[in-house]
């Protein structure tokens, strides 16, 4: 496995190009991390559901990404766009950013994206996510909050262990204190690890549990509208689920972190389930 410490590449310190910087950082796990990272000028309009891209020089050459923000643009000026991240053990974009240090210089370009709220929408908004697929989903309810606008929201959200939960506090305090209409439904796929010991809530994969959780909250395929994010093979099972219990297809939107049937490499270094291809958007 291709750890970031083994990475050695060198980040260019300095660029003509980058116009933004690495303002703080807190790590979840060993490979879950949120990063904010704010314009050296004016802040861009963005919409909650966009993406940012965010990049270093490596060799003369600027190696970028795709980021949802999870943060409200609200605070782009201040604090800069949130971003909530999975280390990928191969070498191309995250292995640079795990090394990168808070202050560093970056390139940050959009925003872009159409995996947007719809306007006044009055039925209850379903948003699944496995991994940091759930980012697009802060940021949507942290600016319906602040709008003073709450939809009533449910939060199916999925990862291997509990302890890959992110968001869980912020969601779990919305729910409890009421702040805002949010189900907070989170599903860990690995029970029987004992990562997840002590863990009570739902079991299995978000596609596993998607249609027990519609039908124990009552969610009306007329009366929904569903948000799926995250994995592509997670966005193709649910929505098929989904679609075979009567949602129709115009109800269901979807975000794809990259491509269905492209994996990383096997973390023992063996083989690649399936070829590991760049990302569409690699630069
Ligand atoms: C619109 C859009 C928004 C995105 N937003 C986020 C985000 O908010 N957070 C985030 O972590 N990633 C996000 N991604 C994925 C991100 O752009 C990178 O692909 C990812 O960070 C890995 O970068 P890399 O250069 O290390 O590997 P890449 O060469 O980009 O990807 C290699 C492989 O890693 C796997 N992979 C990619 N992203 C993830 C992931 N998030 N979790 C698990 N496995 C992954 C896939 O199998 C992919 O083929 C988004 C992608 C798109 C298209």
């Amino acid at each position: 496995m291709t750890h970031h410490h083994e990475d050695p590449r060198v980040i260019s310190l300095e660029s003509e190009h980058y116009n933004a910087r690495l303002m703080r950082r807190e790590d979840q796990t060993s490979d879950l991390a949120t990063f904010w990272v704010r314009y050296e000028g004016e802040p861009v309009p963005f919409e909650p559901g966009q993406y940012m891209t965010i990049g270093v020089y490596v060799d003369g050459k600027l190696v970028q990404r795709p980021y949802s923000v999870a943060s409200a643009p609200a605070v782009a000026g201040e604090e800069g766009y949130e971003f909530y991240v999975r280390l990928v053990p191969v070498m191309r974009f995250t292995t640079l950013m795990w090394r990168l240090p808070v202050g560093h210089e970056m390139r940050m370009i959009g925003p872009k994206g159409k995996f947007l709220l719809e306007p006044d929408d009055d039925r209850t908004h379903l948003f699944v996510s496995t991994g940091t697929g759930i980012a697009p989903f802060i940021s949507m309810i942290r600016q319906l909050l602040a709008a003073g606008k709450p939809r009533r929201t449910v939060v199916l959200h999925g990862a291997s262990y509990a302890d890959e939960l992110g968001y869980r506090d912020l969601l779990e305090g919305w729910q409890r204190d009421r702040t805002y209409p949010v189900t907070y439904v989170p599903t860990v796929s690995r029970p029987a690890d004992p990562r997840n010991t002590g863990w009570t809530g739902r079991t299995g994969r978000a596609e596993a549990v998607v249609q027990a959780v519609c039908r124990d909250l009552g969610l009306r395929p007329e009366k929904t509208v569903v948000y799926i994010c995250g994995n592509p093979e997670m966005i193709l099972n649910v929505e098929a689920i989904l679609m075979d219990h009567g949602f129709p297809e115009f109800h269901v939107k979807k975000e794809l972190y990259w491509p269905k049937g492209k994996t990383v490499p096997a973390p023992d270094g063996g083989a690649p389930a399936r070829p590991a291809l760049e990302s569409p958007a690699a630069s």
